[in-house]
């Protein structure tokens, strides 16, 4: 996962879902997808937080020690939000070179839709902070690189249903 400066253009594109066997009970509590619960189904996997990632990222997977990597110091909404990224890198498994940009924008949908899964409560954040991403995004415990991704890639009904509710509030 990198910082905000990262371009995240170019998300369109089929929806991909994380493999069907996620099991979502142990992953889950009473607020939803927890990526600290999913990790914990993996345990020769060991999460570290460090003072330094290059190039700007939050977080990094490394496969060949089985290691995340998360920068120290993030809020608890980008840890939450960098951990979730990165399991997708762990159960996806390494990537050639030549997709890298593929397996980035594809494993931050997927953290999206887990963390963002009802577009109606992000609708109702966002009304209720008057479209403050920042805001609506510390509200909903992610990060906003998750929640601009979850807007941007909204299938067209979604996305309508939420222009409609933002003309009724921002009016
Ligand atoms: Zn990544």
């Amino acid at each position: 996962m990198t910082g905000p400066e990262w371009s995240r253009s170019d998300l369109s594109g089929p929806h991909h879902m994380f493999p069907a066997m996620l099991p979502r009970v142990a992953c889950r509590d009473h607020r939803g997808h927890h990526p600290w619960r999913h990790i914990g189904l993996y345990p020769d996997w060991t999460i570290k937080f460090v003072g330094r990632l290059p190039d700007g990222r939050l977080g990094l997977t490394i496969h060949a020690s089985k290691t995340i990597l998360i920068l120290a110091g993030l809020t608890q909404a980008q840890r939450r939000s960098t951990l979730c990224h990165e399991v997708g890198h762990m159960l996806r498994g390494p990537a050639s070179v030549c997709r890298e940009l593929y397996e980035e924008s594809l494993v931050e949908r997927q953290a999206a839709r887990l963390l963002l899964p009802s577009v109606r409560r992000v609708g109702h954040a966002l009304a209720y902070h008057h479209a403050d991403y920042k805001k609506t995004a510390d509200d909903l415990w992610t990060d906003e690189n998750l929640l601009n991704v979850r807007l941007s890639t909204l299938p067209p009904k979604d996305r309508e249903w939420l222009r409609h509710q933002m003309d009724l509030i921002l009016l």
